[in-house]
């Protein structure tokens, strides 16, 4: 049986080496969704596609379907990654990890496509704390996983002020309603969700964070992504080891 050929924009996610001469990588691609390939021969010096296969690098590839897993066939360059600091390509990592873990392969969604390029255009040139945390955001939308802050998810009471909010029940819990072993969600952190779910990348504007409604805010997302995936993010460890 001949494998199908295919061709597609992609953002790479993620590149790992494989056996002695080859790469294996994640791509998010404009019009089949996540895609995991093998690029055979990649990591030769000679061969120009393989050298093109780095993280937040835009492609134009061409791969074959497999039965387990696609392969490159070849790819052109669109745009190589902006140069980076250890600090955004750490940020960007969250970013590609996040995806990986909400996404399923070969499902189409361009909006997801569109988001990474975006989010990772304009990292270098803002906050990348926040980049991530709003490319976060909406990467949870995007693929349903968002969790309900607008109301209390047990009596589905509508926010107001202060709350709390459950990782294990997927939401906002009212005063009234909480336990113990739920976290602070305080308003000003209700407030910054919806602000960074609605940041445009194409033109984003500055808005003014406080540091404590940021830190409140990424501490429930990343444990509710957590808990939605069932594994640590390695991304985040990486940032904990930078003092970030
Ligand atoms: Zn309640």
């Amino acid at each position: 049986m001949s494998s199908t050929a295919y061709q597609d924009e992609v953002i790479i996610l993620k590149v790992k080496d494989w056996q002695t001469a080859d790469k294996y990588a994640v791509c998010f691609s404009r019009a089949h969704g996540k895609i995991p390939f093998l690029a055979y021969g990649a990591r030769y010096a000679r061969t120009t596609g393989g050298r093109l296969i780095q993280p937040f690098a835009l492609l134009d590839m061409q791969l074959y379907s497999g039965k387990r897993l696609d392969s490159m066939k070849s790819c052109e360059l669109i745009a190589m990654p902006q140069q980076m600091d250890i600090k955004q390509m750490a940020y960007a990592s969250v970013i590609a990890e996040v995806t990986e873990a909400l996404t399923e392969a070969h499902e189409p969604q361009e909006d997801i496509y569109e988001l990474l390029v975006g989010a990772v255009q304009i990292l270098s040139r803002n906050n990348p704390r926040l980049v991530a945390l709003s490319a976060i955001c909406k990467l949870l939308v995007l693929t349903g996983f968002a969790p309900v802050y607008d109301a209390c998810v047990n009596c589905a009471e509508a926010a107001e002020g202060d709350a709390f909010f459950s990782v294990v029940q997927g939401g906002l819990i009212c005063e009234a309603c909480h336990g113990g072993e739920e976290l602070p969600f305080s308003s000003g952190a209700q407030k910054l969700l919806q602000e960074l779910i609605a940041l445009d990348f194409n033109d984003p504007q500055p808005f003014t964070v406080r540091g404590g409604d940021l830190m409140q805010l990424e501490q429930i997302l990343y444990r509710f992504i957590v808990y939605q995936i069932d594994k640590p993010l390695k991304s985040l460890s990486f940032l904990a080891q930078l003092g970030l």
